[in-house]
C-alpha cells in the first residue's frame, strides 16, 4: 500500500480559547504547534491564521506571511494554506487568494456551498472559476475539500473543462452538520467515484476523527487530524496539542504496517510541482 500522508490542520478560524485553551492563536503558536506535528509526523500542514486581537481568522497577508515564513524557516513540510476566509462571513475572492501570495505548494479549494450555522458558507462560481484559474497559472495544486457528494461533481466538471489538472487530490471532510456523515458508506461512495488516478484523504470531524483516520488507513487512503477539525483526544478529554492528535496516528500506522510518507515522499505522491 502507498504510504499514508499525514495531514495536520493546525487551528482553523473558529475554535476559541473558551472551547479549548490548547488551540493555537498567535502567529507564533501557530507555527510552533505545526512545527511540532510535523516533528511527531505529519508531512503537509494545513494552515489558517488568527487576528490576536480577536482570536479569530483572519485573511491578513502580513500575519500568514509570519506563521509561513516560520514553518519554512524549521521545517521542510508541504504548505496547504486555506483559502476559505473565514467560513460563513464570506470575504471578497481577493481577500481569500492573499495566501497565493506565499506560493505554498497546495491550497484548499472548497468545491461549493454549504450551510454553516446559520450562515452560509459560500463558494460560488465566480470564486471556484477564479481559485481554479490561479492555481493552474502559479502550478499549486488545489487540494479539494468535499463537505458533500454534489461537490465530487463539481470537480469532476472542472477537471473536464480543464480548469483543473489531474491527478486530483480530494480531502473529504465528513462529519459537519449539513454535510455527509463520518461514516464508512459516505467515505465508500466518495473514493469510488472519483477519477481514477486520483488520490484523496479524509477529515472525521469531532467524533469522526479517529474512526474515519483508521478506515482511511485501511483503504489506502490518506488522513488529517488536528485541532481544526476536533479538539478532544478522548471523551471530554482534551487534546493537549495537534503533535498528540498526529502522534497517535503515527502509532497506529506502525501497528497496520502503513508507513508514514515523509513530506518529500508527499511531494512524488501528489504530484507537487
Ligand atoms: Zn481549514
Amino acid at each position: 500500500m502507498e504510504k499514508l500522508i499525514l495531514t495536520v490542520g493546525i487551528t482553523g478560524s473558529r475554535i476559541t480559547r473558551q472551547q479549548t485553551p490548547h488551540i493555537p492563536i498567535t502567529p507564533q503558536e501557530i507555527a510552533q504547534s505545526g512545527i511540532e506535528a510535523w516533528r511527531a509526523g505529519a508531512s503537509i500542514l494545513h494552515v489558517h491564521v488568527r487576528d490576536p486581537k480577536t482570536g479569530l481568522g483572519t485573511p491578513e497577508l502580513s500575519i500568514f506571511k509570519e506563521v509561513v515564513d516560520q514553518i519554512r524557516k524549521e521545517t521542510d513540510a508541504v504548505l496547504c494554506l486555506t483559502t476559505s476566509g473565514i467560513p460563513g462571513r464570506n470575504l471578497p475572492i481577493s481577500d481569500r487568494l492573499q495566501p497565493l501570495f506565499l506560493h505554498p505548494e497546495m491550497v484548499s479549494f472548497d468545491a461549493g456551498s454549504i450551510n454553516m450555522g446559520t450562515n452560509v458558507f459560500l463558494n460560488p462560481v465566480e470564486f471556484l472559476d477564479t481559485l481554479a484559474k490561479e492555481t493552474s497559472a502559479k502550478g499549486i495544486k488545489p487540494e479539494l475539500e468535499v463537505f458533500e457528494v454534489g461537490m465530487v461533481y463539481t470537480c469532476i466538471r472542472y477537471l473536464e473543462k480543464g480548469l483543473l489538472k489531474p491527478p486530483l487530490h480530494f480531502q473529504f471532510v465528513l462529519g459537519t452538520p449539513n454535510g455527509m456523515p463520518a461514516t464508512l458508506k459516505s467515505l465508500l461512495y466518495l473514493s469510488e467515484i472519483i477519477p481514477q488516478g486520483s488520490t484523496w484523504s479524509v477529515i472525521g470531524i469531532g467524533t469522526g476523527q479517529l474512526p474515519m483516520a483508521m478506515v482511511a488507513m485501511t483503504m489506502g487512503g490518506h488522513v488529517r487530524v488536528g485541532l481544526e477539525d476536533n479538539i478532544y483526544y478522548s471523551k471530554g478529554v482534551l487534546a493537549r496539542s495537534n503533535a498528540q492528535l498526529v502522534e497517535r496516528v503515527v502509532r497506529i500506522a506502525k501497528e497496520f504496517e502503513r508507513e508514514i510518507a515523509t513530506p518529500q515522499e508527499t511531494r512524488k505522491i501528489l504530484n507537487l510541482s
